[in-house]
């Protein structure tokens, strides 16, 4: 890998600390032999709005377009939440998505096994679960046109939104995930709701006939949403790779990081044909920013997430994920997966301490 660049993006509230730990991170990696990367660093969120009077300025896009990969750390914050919603900090954060065709979300859904207690469900049931959720992110109902309110002829009110699916769009993201369980363990669960929506049943075809033709070697299977999100819960482990409509994932990707315990932890990959952008799940996190307590982990598992799917660099994706889970075996912890018996430290203290598991990894 060679002559990369990554743009670097913290963003607002707890996003520029936690963001400084994984470049810290970045850094390390940067210093491995055949690895050549450059760091550049932009705006975005209630902080751009700040400096530039948006919150996406265009300079970011434009950079963001020619970089190689994004990381971003979380907009948003009180200070920003009465400016009109076409200035608010989150609208940089669609509006790069949208900008970039971001169609492909990845959201890994993993327990530490430190972390096993942390699970609102019983460790039996969540122990050693690992899943992979692939939800489609540029169309279905969120995007879907006819949309609005109106009002009826006898006074009453109407909402309206419309699922529609194409089959391109959802050849490219069943494409991703058949990828992406091809890196697993060859099993891809696909789930919609065919028994009722016509675009969901459309959406079965289009997945049964790619996996037919191209990618014989994935076990495909089918679910729909209500049973998904019921087996979730009873037996997730069952889950490998999941694919779904845009809806369906926001929901069921939500569930599946709830199984984990922690938000902190959570890192994801937005995916295009041209781009990528790698963030934590959370969000900015008002409340702690600024005190230094921020579990800066989600971030550094995002910045595996990206060495593995956009910098051709799968070997120091697990070293990092391997350091992580050393880390927690170590019995760090930030406040937010603080347990008894733990040793709690801060943000900075944890990206160093990721940096102290490398070196000993690497030496091992
Ligand atoms: P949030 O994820 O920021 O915080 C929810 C709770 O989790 C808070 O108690 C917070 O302290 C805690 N938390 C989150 N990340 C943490 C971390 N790394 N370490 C320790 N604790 C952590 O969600 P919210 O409070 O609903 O939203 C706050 C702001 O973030 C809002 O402005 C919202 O619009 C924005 N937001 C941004 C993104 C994003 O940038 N991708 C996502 C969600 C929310």
């Amino acid at each position: 890998m060679n002559n990369k660049t990554i743009l670097v993006l913290p963003g607002d509230g707890i996003g520029r600390e936690i963001v400084a730990e994984a470049v810290k991170v970045l850094e390390w990696v940067n210093k491995r032999p055949g690895i050549a990367f450059t760091l550049e660093e932009g705006l975005i969120g209630g902080s751009a709005y700040d400096a530039t009077g948006t919150p996406l300025p265009e300079d970011t896009v434009t950079r963001a377009k020619k970089a190689d990969a994004v990381l971003l750390g979380a907009v948003g914050g009180p200070q920003w939440d009465r400016l009109d919603f076409s200035l608010r900090p989150e609208r940089g954060l669609l509006g790069i998505r949208k900008a970039l065709d971001l169609y492909c979300n990845l959201r890994p859904a993993q327990v530490f096994a430190p972390l096993l207690d942390a699970s609102p469900l019983k460790r039996e049931v969540v122990e050693g679960i690992d899943i992979m959720v692939v939800r489609e992110l540029s169309s279905g109902i969120y995007f879907g046109t006819p949309r609005g309110v109106e009002t009826l002829a006898d006074g009453r009110r109407r909402g309206f939104n419309t699922l529609t699916y194409s089959t391109d769009e959802i050849e490219r993201v069943a494409r991703r995930a058949f990828e992406a369980a091809r890196r697993r363990s060859h099993k891809l669960c696909s789930v919609d709701k065919a028994n009722v929506l016509e675009s969901t049943a459309l959406w079965r075809e289009v997945v049964s006939e790619l996996g037919r033709k191209e990618y014989p070697d994935i076990a495909l299977s089918h679910m729909y949403v209500d049973n998904a999100a019921m087996q979730l819960l009873r037996n997730p482990r069952q889950f490998d790779c999941i694919v779904t409509t845009n809806m369906f994932g926001d929901i069921l990707s939500d569930e599946a990081s709830m199984l984990t315990g922690s938000i902190g932890m959570l890192p994801s990959a937005s995916l295009g044909d041209a781009n990528a952008l790698y963030e934590p799940i959370h969000g900015s996190a008002p409340d702690i920013a600024g005190k230094g307590i921020a579990n800066p982990l989600a971030t550094i598992l995002s910045v595996a997430m990206m060495l593995r799917y956009s910098l051709s660099a799968p070997e120091e994706a697990t070293l990092i994920e391997n350091a992580v889970n050393r880390v927690l075996e170590q019995g760090w912890r930030t406040a937010d997966i603080m347990q008894t018996g733990a040793k709690q430290i801060g943000t900075v203290a944890m990206g160093d301490a990721v940096l102290q598991a490398l070196h000993e990894e690497k030496n091992q």
